[in-house]
């Protein structure tokens, strides 16, 4: 006989009253669901046009080895991805490693000795401490002589417009802005909030570069920050773009003069764009970009149902359960060790990949505080496939996003859910 869906869910250790509460929230959020849709619907657009303006056909997918000279599956990514984010360029490689990688070549490459970075918009994502130098590291920008400033935002989350003026210098050669909150309590911004601020430091300096850190951003919104005003957007394929298909890489998208720049320090001077061969992965980029506005759509509506759901039940949500959404990043503060750890256990046994493990807290290298991990993922790290971490300490908030699917995104937040019911740390 045919299960039904509360049956199906049981079969996967979902009991009854969670089934049942959780059903409760999501019959209040069909409208945002419906909007996001249409934000997939829009965006699913404007990557086809983009691949239809681009002639891709069945050559782009051939693997090229050794220099990759006349790589056509290359070039056409990279173009689709310029067509599609409206920039004149686009880097799109598996040799970028990262959105750390990504994000210091962009850097590294529009900088020199005497320029000054700033961040208007107070610190910027951990890892780009020790790119800047901020931490103290070998090869960092500061190593090479460049000076980096920060102008941290208001009280209430706004730009510090007055601080920002005093800051941009005769020294001041590229700002930038990191679009995501990351791992801070800070909002994200919109794309709009973004194209204000990238006017503000253009009617100041008109030639300053201004780059967007767009880790988590893409497709989240119609228009990305290349649209209003940014000269590079920088983000990570293992994250929103790649669709959850791309096993490796990153991306710069730009004006040319900034993406010739990127290109030289990715490979070496006088080679650039020309050299780097695609060993095989250009159906994961193109189907990956491809699928990326769904998947985009899955992980926020995971987000919005898990922000609704722990709010009902008195926990604090970043965003919160009305909120718009800039990014697909969402944190729970769970008040306790137990309950970040059931949190966490629940994500990972929902997983397709490594259900049965039980993830603990654990010392990391960089963290100061025992940090505890979920992820059963198709490709180690990915997170735009439905992952949750946090540091052991106040307010013990779990910082979770993706699924490449809404259904499993639902299923990982209803097993967190069961954790917690079963370790009697909420009661339903
Ligand atoms: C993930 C992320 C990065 C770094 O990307 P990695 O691929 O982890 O190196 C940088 N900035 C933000 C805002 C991020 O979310």
């Amino acid at each position: 006989m045919k299960d039904t869906m509360a049956q199906i869910y049981e079969k996967l250790g979902i009991c009854q009253k969670v089934y049942s509460f959780g059903e409760a929230v999501l019959d209040t959020l069909q409208d945002r669901f419906t909007k996001i849709d249409q934000v997939a619907e829009y965006n699913q657009a404007k990557v086809i046009g983009a691949m239809q303006e681009n002639r891709v056909n069945a050559t782009c997918f051939a693997a090229t080895t050794g220099y990759g000279y006349d790589d056509v599956g290359r070039d056409t990514l990279e173009k689709v991805y310029a067509s599609c984010f409206h920039t004149e360029a686009a880097l799109v490689r598996p040799q970028i490693t990262c959105g750390t990688h990504a994000l210091a070549v962009a850097l590294s490459a529009n900088l020199l000795p005497g320029d000054e970075l700033l961040s208007p918009v107070g610190r910027p994502y951990d890892t780009l401490e020790e790119v800047i130098g901020i931490r103290e590291s070998a090869c960092s920008l500061k190593e090479y002589g460049v000076s980096y400033r920060q102008v941290d935002l208001l009280p209430d989350g706004t730009f510090d417009y007055e601080g920002i003026r005093r800051a941009i210098g005769e020294k001041t050669k590229l700002v930038t802005i990191q679009r995501s909150k990351g791992y801070q309590t800070r909002p994200s911004f919109s794309v709009s909030q973004i194209g204000q601020l990238i006017q503000f430091v253009k009617s100041i300096k008109p030639d300053v570069l201004c780059m967007v850190d767009n880790c988590y951003g893409e497709f989240v919104e119609t228009i990305e920050p290349s649209d209003v005003g940014a000269d590079m957007i920088v983000g990570s394929l293992i994250k929103n773009p790649g669709g959850g298909l791309a096993p490796i890489g990153g991306y710069i998208c730009g004006t040319q003069a900034c993406i010739s720049r990127c290109a030289f320090r990715l490979s070496a001077p006088g080679l650039g764009q020309e050299v780097g061969a695609n060993l095989g992965i250009m159906p994961a980029f193109f189907q990956g970009f491809f699928l990326a506005p769904t998947v985009v759509a899955g992980a926020l509506k995971g987000a919005i149902f898990a922000a609704n759901l722990y709010e009902r039940l008195g926990f604090p949500v970043v965003p919160n359960g009305t909120e718009s959404r800039h990014d697909i990043i969402q944190a729970v503060q769970l008040g306790s060790k137990e309950a970040m750890v059931a949190f966490c256990r629940g994500i990972q046994a929902a997983a397709p990949v490594d259900s049965y493990v039980t993830p603990v807290p654990w010392a990391m290298p960089g963290y100061e505080d025992e940090v505890i991990m979920a992820a059963g993922a198709f490709v180690q790290g990915s997170s735009i496939e439905l992952s949750a971490d946090g540091p052991i300490r106040p307010p013990y908030a779990v910082y979770f996003q993706g699924g490449l699917t809404w259904y499993h995104a639902k299923l990982g937040i209803l097993m967190s859910l069961q954790k917690l019911y079963e370790a009697e740390l909420i009661k339903l």
